[in-house]
């Protein structure tokens, strides 16, 4: 019995939704590439002071992990999207990946990439947690 209730234009909404946020991911990664080439150009040009005082180091590395932190979400959230849109494909798109059960329409329309129903997310939340 099919409980997933998506009709072919929510279908359609969500599909350009995640093509849309796939784009903007995939845009977003390549600024940070380029961000992290043009410092290190800059680095080995000596444009960035030679010396390097301990405090300046200190910033530009913690603006280094800011970045890092902000792709490594990008990636993740990439991940998630691409994964949604092979599910659209295939057909398996609104199932939980864990237990088969629909993930809500409601929930789909709110978070397109979501793998997961509501139970099986928190459920794998806290096992990340612990
Ligand atoms: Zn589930």
């Amino acid at each position: 019995m099919n409980t997933i209730a998506l009709t072919d234009s929510q279908r359609e909404q969500l599909r350009s939704a995640l093509e849309l946020r796939k784009e903007q991911l995939l845009q977003e990664l390549d600024a940070v590439q380029r961000d992290t080439l043009a410092v290190a150009s800059a680095a080995s040009r000596g444009q960035a002071d030679p010396a390097g005082s301990p405090r300046d180091q200190a910033n530009s590395m913690a603006a280094d992990m800011v970045r890092d932190a902000e792709a490594a979400r990008d990636h993740a959230e990439l991940t998630a999207v691409r994964a949604a849109l092979e599910r659209l494909a295939d057909g398996s798109y609104g199932e939980c990946t864990d237990c088969g059960q629909s993930v809500g329409v409601p929930r789909l329309l709110a978070q397109p990439s979501a793998a997961r129903c509501i139970a099986c997310q928190s459920k794998a939340e806290t096992q990340v947690r612990r």
